[in-house]
């Protein structure tokens, strides 16, 4: 006897043990009649035929069978011409068919039953509500919520715990968070619903202290709880505490679910701390987790971000499933490292295998070749986007080309594609041609773009400095006064440049000129020493940024007050001579740090790999893999 043939039978049995049992109501109910619907038919007919359909019990039974919540979609239309046959339908059967539709993608379904459920006369119960606010939690609509709540006062349900735990995930889930605070602290019995609504609510809205708060307040916490703290933090740039929260839920023997992976791994990412993106990774594989599209893109990105593109080469490699994201990832994160070639590879072998590229990969490929300085690979592709793949370029691409044009020292040309766009040019572009200004010593147009980006953004330092440092590079000194009092004067306020570095685990953050680490007067004494090693070799401190950057009576000082210096110092420190010293800074890397950089690769012989805002410099034997342009 075949399978098949085996499962047959059995289901044949259980169809005969139901036609003994439809006489009987109880026993009915008792039974799980099969979910094929070739089954339920008889099953109905008789019924019908029987009269059983006009015994509210019975078809109560068969109506919450139908709708129950692991059966598919197939079976709550059946339930529904079934239900349109009952003569008198109660609360119980509205119930069900009200709690179907409400997980349903027709909801709106479940507030027309409630309706019709009042037209009947019939009276709701404390089971009708929390369906109803699932339904106008489904909708996003805190107006429906609010009716619904009206309707819970009306029938005098506000007190019950149940449908009190409802209203606090509804509440908290249309972003009424004052209002399902005050209803969370009068629930005398909070489920672990609530306290999870409430959780996700101040994250949501960026409260990741009361989150915590709440948090470490609850009695008991399930998997769900943890991922969406974790996640939480994630969302709201507290990267650091993602993964110290994630140690936590390893201590108290917690299983991590994918969605918990996935914010701890892009976590790393985005803190370059590759020691504990590679302990997530090794949990993931030794607890089995399914490595599906989303983790796997994140762990590629995490690779990548975190300097070591070789193992997100690796990872990609062995996914079984990739889309247009995935792909995009991985050619992005090669183009940040300036493996120019090697990006624009991955982007053909993607177009081979059929998966179309996007806007989104197309900033990669662009940025490929910008770093890469393929000024004419760049400009091809950025024709075939719009004639091959009728894309529209938007002002990331338009970004991409000054930024090609720029690096080739094309300036004029720079100029001129700007002026000639389609769109309104936004600072980031003027602000790439300003950079290749600065790397080419162009004051002319520097002067002329930076005084644009300044009525721009008046606010943002980064566009003062940088063309302070077009100045400063001319030796202009008046200007970069002049410059530096006009940002005084507007109350412009230089956001801090921080490095972070990761040792033993263990994410360290500098913060320019602060002395709060508790090893700093030691790495003050190492950075002396290292800097006594360099200038030995030709290591002269640039005085340019450095003028612009700090105050008068701070300038003796200013040499080693840069973040990236300090950590440079604190690794040299910490870490043993082989190991690559790994730094993510959140600004661009200035002149001088980067002429510094480059001598200690060389006098250590020490690899250093720094992210700065855009891109990654690698480096190695007194060389950085940007070629001095960045
Ligand atoms: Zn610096
Ligand atoms: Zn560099």
């Amino acid at each position: 006897m075949t399978t098949m043939e085996t499962g047959s039978y059995g289901s044949y049995t259980s169809v005969a043990r139901i036609l003994l049992t439809f006489n009987n109501p109880k026993l009915l109910l008792l039974e799980q009649p099969s979910s094929n619907l070739a089954y339920l038919r008889p099953l109905h007919a008789h019924m019908i035929r029987t009269h059983l359909i006009e015994d509210t019990f019975t078809v109560s039974r068969l109506i919450a069978f139908c709708t129950d919540p692991g059966h598919s979609p197939t079976l709550l239309h059946y339930a529904r011409r079934v239900f349109s046959q009952i003569q008198n339908p109660n609360t119980f059967i509205y119930n069900a068919m009200i709690r179907a539709y409400s997980a349903s993608d027709n909801p709106q379904q479940s507030i027309h039953l409630y309706n019709q459920l009042q037209c009947r006369c019939l009276r709701p119960d404390n089971l009708t509500f929390p369906f109803l606010l699932k339904s106008s939690t489904h909708f996003a609509s805190l107006e429906m919520g609010m009716q619904i709540n009206g309707q819970i006062i009306r029938y005098g349900f506000e007190s019950d715990v149940y449908v009190q735990n409802s209203l606090v995930h509804m509440y908290a889930a249309s972003g009424d968070l004052q209002t399902a605070e005050r209803i969370f602290y009068r629930i005398s019995h909070l489920d672990i619903v609530s306290w999870t609504s409430m959780i996700g609510g101040y994250n949501r809205c960026g409260d990741v202290r009361s989150a915590r708060q709440l948090f470490d307040r609850m009695p008991q916490r399930n998997v769900v709880t943890w991922s969406i703290m974790i996640r939480g933090y994630a969302r709201n740039g507290h990267f650091d505490q993602a993964v110290n929260l994630f140690r936590v839920m390893k201590a108290e023997n917690v299983r991590a679910n994918e969605t918990v992976m996935v914010s701890v791994i892009s976590s790393c990412a985005h803190l370059g701390a590759l020691e504990q993106g590679r302990r997530a990774h090794d949990y993931v594989v030794k607890n089995n987790l399914a490595v599906n599209l989303i983790l796997g893109t994140a762990l590629v990105d995490m690779y990548a971000r975190c300097g070591d593109s070789r193992k997100a080469i690796e990872v990609f490699e062995q996914l079984t499933e990739r889309d247009v994201l995935c792909w995009t990832t991985v050619i992005a994160g090669l183009a940040m490292h300036g493996h120019a070639e090697m990006s624009l590879e991955y982007f053909t072998r993607m177009v081979e295998t059929g998966v179309m590229p996007r806007d989104v990969t197309f900033t990669a490929v662009l940025s490929a070749c910008s770093h890469g300085g393929l000024v004419e690979r760049g400009f091809k592709l950025f024709e075939s986007m719009r004639e091959d793949y009728k894309i529209e370029p938007r002002l990331e691409h338009y970004g991409c080309m000054v930024d090609l044009l720029g690096r080739a020292g094309k300036l004029d040309e720079a100029e001129r594609f700007i002026h000639q766009l389609p769109l309104k040019p936004n600072a980031p572009i003027w602000g790439a041609l300003l950079g290749a200004c600065r790397i080419h010593r162009n004051v002319e147009i520097g002067e002329r773009v930076g005084k644009i980006l300044i009525e721009l953004e008046p606010g943002h330092s980064g566009y003062y400095v940088l063309l302070s440092n077009v100045y400063a590079r001319a030796n202009r000194w008046d200007q970069v006064t002049e410059l530096r009092q006009n940002m005084k004067d507007r109350g412009v306020k230089k956001s801090p440049g921080y490095s972070l570095i990761e040792v033993d685990g263990i994410v360290h953050r500098f913060i320019m000129g602060d002395g709060s680490h508790p090893e700093i007067e030691q790495i003050r004494a190492m950075w002396e020493e290292i800097a006594l090693r360099i200038r030995a070799v030709g290591y002269m401190g640039n005085k340019s940024d450095v003028l612009f950057d700090i105050d008068e009576e701070e300038k003796e000082s200013a040499l080693y007050q840069h973040s990236e210096k300090l950590a440079i110092a604190f690794g040299m420190m910490r870490t043993g001579n082989q190991t690559v010293i790994r730094i993510v800074k959140n600004l661009r890397v200035c002149d001088d740090c980067h002429t510094a950089t480059k001598f200690i690769s060389k006098v250590f012989d020490r690899e250093l790999i720094v992210r700065d805002r855009n891109r990654f410099h690698h480096f190695r034997q007194g060389e950085c893999s940007c070629l001095d342009y960045w």
